[in-house]
């Protein structure tokens, strides 16, 4: 039985006392969050902060995203074995916004998602389509290319450390969900590409959806058999909302 997980990305948002007050809201409700594993994704400066706000908790801390280099002339990168020292236990990889505004290829994300696994980090990798793309019928197209680049470079197995993040690009952050079942239609057609080639890291994988996920559409997504929770984006920088999408699993 998978569990679920909902994980926060903060984006670029957040403050000092902007965190310690979101942290301290989420931490406040965690005693009501039965079935979910929570993690939350901060920017870079402000890792360190959050772990400690959350030490001794069951909230897990992960990045945005990493360098697929370990180190070396690579000015402004950030590389997952910092990450890892850091006290990351995720790195969101392959995220649209990566992808369509700093230019990201799947070669990149897979080198991102290769660079996070090997420094011990469990890489949540994001995949999803354009509304062009799912208007001309090339959603399984699209998300099968994005999800191939990474298995083809880091091996079948390799995926039964990590985690899927199905983003259909046309609703994040853009206040159109995905029904439950376009979403579990897309989450079943990764979990059987998956499967095609090892039926029991599909069977284990946690595929989580993001795009617009709210307190109260999360039950009904977190109910299809595929999904196993979601990454959330604008709901996660409100306690309130992010526990109540938390306890959407209980
Ligand atoms: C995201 O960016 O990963 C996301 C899902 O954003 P939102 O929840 O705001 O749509």
């Amino acid at each position: 039985m998978r569990k679920i997980l909902v994980a926060g990305n903060w984006k670029l948002n957040g403050s000092l006392a902007g965190n310690e007050a979101l942290v301290s809201g989420i931490l406040a409700g965690m005693s009501n969050v039965q079935n979910a594993d929570v993690a939350v994704c901060p920017p870079y400066p402000y890792l360190p902060q959050v772990r400690d706000l959350l030490s001794g908790s069951a909230v897990k801390l992960g990045s945005q995203d990493n360098s697929e280099h370990e180190q070396g002339a690579y000015t402004g990168e950030v590389a997952a074995p910092m990450l890892k020292e850091i006290g990351c236990h995720y790195a969101i990889v392959g995220h649209s916004e990566r992808r369509s505004l700093y230019g990201e290829t799947d070669a990149i994300t897979a080198s991102k998602f290769e660079a996070a696994q090997k420094a011990g980090l469990v890489p949540i990798l994001c995949v999803g389509e354009l509304l062009e793309e799912r208007e001309n019928g090339t959603t399984e197209e699209v998300v099968a290319r994005q999800l191939d680049a990474v298995v083809d470079l880091v091996g079948i197995a390799a995926m039964a450390n990590s985690v899927i993040a199905y983003e259909p690009v046309w609703a994040i952050g853009t206040g159109k969900t995905a029904s439950p079942e376009q979403a579990q239609a897309v989450h079943e057609f990764i979990r059987s590409r998956i499967a095609a080639q090892d039926a029991g890291v599909a069977e284990g994988l946690q595929i989580l959806y993001g795009g617009s996920v709210k307190p109260d559409n999360a039950a009904e997504l977190f109910a299809k058999p595929d999904i196993d929770g979601g990454l959330i984006g604008g709901a996660s920088l409100n306690a309130e909302d992010f526990l109540g999408i938390c306890t959407a699993a209980n």
